[in-house]
């Protein structure tokens, strides 16, 4: 029988690692929630309704329903790629300059009504995994497997640099923590659907677990 698996936590903790291990492993669709963030603050850049020291919130609020997001499988990822009315952005999105203005383009919460009725429509039908902030707690109240990731913000803000990196993005140790960081504050702190782990969520701590033991604690729960 297939079940809906909402995963939820800080920036970085693995979750979308964890997340297309188990659409692989199961056949499940993989909806990566941060990707639909990062696309709307793409475009809120593009029109110049963000920099790090403006937010034209009603610029954006009145453009949102120009903005067309859906994802296209990729066979040879295994995943989704995230479109921007109509191009792949899956590049542009998950760039250190994105990543510093998203949380702020997520507090608005227009842009997370017409997120979540998206998500919520994708999660009609069962055997869907969705990754981000508020899947347990807003988007599938009544998922039948909520996980909440953890990791200290060193561990993770080592994997997001190490990663950074690999792909000859010039960035610093101290300005990814200080990303992760931030990002943290706000997501946690912010007046609508705060980052908060669902009451019946099970919380893993991953900082001392591979990728593979990581899996199949989540798939002997998925089993039970
Ligand atoms: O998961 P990822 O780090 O790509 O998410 C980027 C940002 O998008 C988060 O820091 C958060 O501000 C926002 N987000 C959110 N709700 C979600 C997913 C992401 O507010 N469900």
């Amino acid at each position: 029988k297939k079940i809906t698996i909402a995963i939820d936590g800080f920036s970085s903790t693995g979750k979308s690692t964890l997340a297309k291990q188990l659409a692989k492993e199961l056949g499940y669709v993989y909806v990566d929630t941060g990707a639909m963030y990062r696309a709307v603050t793409l475009f809120a850049m593009q029109n110049n309704w963000v920099s790090p020291n403006h937010l034209d919130r009603e610029g954006l609020i009145a453009q949102l329903a120009q903005i067309q997001l859906h994802f296209v499988f990729n066979p040879e990822l295994g995943f989704g790629e995230m479109y921007l009315n109509g191009n792949n952005v899956e590049k542009e999105i998950r760039t250190l300059e994105v990543s510093s203005l998203v949380s702020k383009v997520a507090e608005i919460s227009e842009v997370r009504a017409k997120l979540v009725e998206q998500q919520q429509a994708m999660g009609k039908e069962k055997g869907i995994v969705m990754d981000g902030r508020d899947i347990g707690t807003v988007v599938f109240p009544d998922a039948e497997l909520k996980l909440y990731m953890n990791a200290s913000a060193a561990t993770r803000a080592q994997r997001r640099f190490d990663e950074l990196q690999a792909k000859g993005d010039s960035v610093t140790y101290e300005e990814v923590l200080k990303n992760v960081t931030e990002r943290d504050y706000i997501d946690t702190h912010r007046a609508d659907s705060p980052l908060v782990k669902a009451e019946d969520a099970i919380e893993i701590d991953n900082s001392h677990l591979t990728r593979e033991e990581q899996l199949q604690v989540v798939l002997d729960l998925v089993n039970e």
